[in-house]
């Protein structure tokens, strides 16, 4: 037994990352081989692997950039110091802004750090013609005084204060703002507050493994697992997303290349009959079939006499079968 888990996660490679659905499908379903190499990592049909994502590169330079911050900064984390760069990277969830980071901004824009007061301290005119003084007035007088053509408005309030007040005090409008939103939309409407780097991190997120459904029997082909991950992707204020770990594995992981922190987590319900005899009905609609084909993959090894049904689910016939076939066989669409 391996000791690997999701705080000591193994290091592993990808040996296959492809889509498996057909041309003009709307969706992205990949095929994605995992190398368990020497881990010593073992699990049966019906287990799960667990992910450990990390934020895309590109999201975390601009999240820097945005703060005029180099990326080299010490910060304080739940898993010790580290670099800023390296926190914004593996250990916190910068694709979703989150509630608590909104909360906690409350004291500094209502400190009144953020209020914009503008005064007026000085004015004087000269005449075009002769360069004789019209007004010269500086402000000496009365409290209300005012220069001559200017009427005074008070000062203006912070429109982040009015929103920060809006979210705080309607939970569905907070819903609203960080379902759409990451920290480079988070920061246009807060940023000009000013953020040490500890400050830009404290309320995110912490970064959370993925679970997702092993589609392989451990007997079909030794020492790798197999998944069928839906990519989750979308488009909000003008700027293409995607979900934290299926974004990692789609855009940013290369076969055989890139280093990937994976660990079991083990089933104990969820497994074949003990009886091999014993029919089984399988219902997995979308990616939810993952796990059958371990099962289906298991009986086969296995050579058990119960019969298998499995009902599939997808948005389209056409997808549905493409898919299907494809996945069976983990073949490459192209
Ligand atoms: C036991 C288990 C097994 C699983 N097996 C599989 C599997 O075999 N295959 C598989 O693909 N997944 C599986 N999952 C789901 C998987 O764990 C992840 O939740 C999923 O891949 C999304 O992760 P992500 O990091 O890419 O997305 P995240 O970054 O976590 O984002 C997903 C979130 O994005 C939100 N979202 C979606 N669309 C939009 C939108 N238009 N605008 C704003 N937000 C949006 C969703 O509400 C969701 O909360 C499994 C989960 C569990 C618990």
């Amino acid at each position: 037994m391996s000791d690997w888990s999701a705080k000591n996660p193994y290091s592993s490679n990808l040996t296959e990352n492809f889509v498996l659905n057909g041309e003009g499908s709307r969706k992205e379903t990949r095929h994605i081989v995992f190398d368990l190499g020497d881990s010593g990592l073992q699990y049966k049909a019906g287990d799960a692997l667990g992910v450990i994502p990390r934020c895309p590169p590109e999201l975390v330079e601009d999240v820097l950039a945005s703060c005029g911050f180099s990326g080299d900064e010490e910060v304080d984390t739940h898993l010790g110091p580290c670099g800023l760069r390296q926190a914004l990277t593996e250990r916190y969830e910068i694709h979703r802004i989150s509630k608590k980071w909104i909360e906690e901004l409350g004291p500094r824009l209502s400190s009144g750090a953020a209020d914009i007061e503008i005064r007026i301290v000085h004015r004087q005119r000269t005449s075009s013609r002769d360069g004789s003084v019209l007004i010269d007035w500086n402000g000496s007088g009365a409290e209300d005084d005012v220069p001559v053509g200017y009427v005074e408005i008070g000062s203006a309030s912070d429109p982040a204060e009015t929103l920060w007040a809006e979210l705080t005090g309607d939970s569905k409008a907070m819903e609203d703002y960080i379902w759409s939103r990451d920290y480079i939309d988070g920061l246009a409407d807060f940023g000009h507050i000013g953020f040490t780097p500890q400050q830009l991190v404290d309320g995110m997120d912490r970064l959370k493994p993925r679970l997702y459904s092993i589609a392989s029997s451990p007997d079909f082909e030794p020492g790798m697992v197999h998944l069928t991950v839906a990519i989750v992707r979308y488009n909000h204020h003008d700027r293409d997303r995607a979900g934290l770990c299926t974004g990692f594995m789609a855009d940013h992981c290369e076969v055989g290349e890139t280093d990937i922190g994976v660990f079991m987590s083990p089933t104990r319900s969820f497994v074949l009959p003990e009886d091999r005899s014993t029919d089984i009905i399988m219902v997995g609609p979308g990616t939810g079939i993952a796990p059958f084909r371990a099962f289906l993959q298991q009986r086969q090894m296995e050579g058990d006499s119960g019969r298998n049904w499995l009902f599939f689910g997808d948005w389209t016939e056409e997808g549905s079968t493409c898919t299907a076939t494809r996945w069976r066989h983990g073949e490459r669409t192209v």
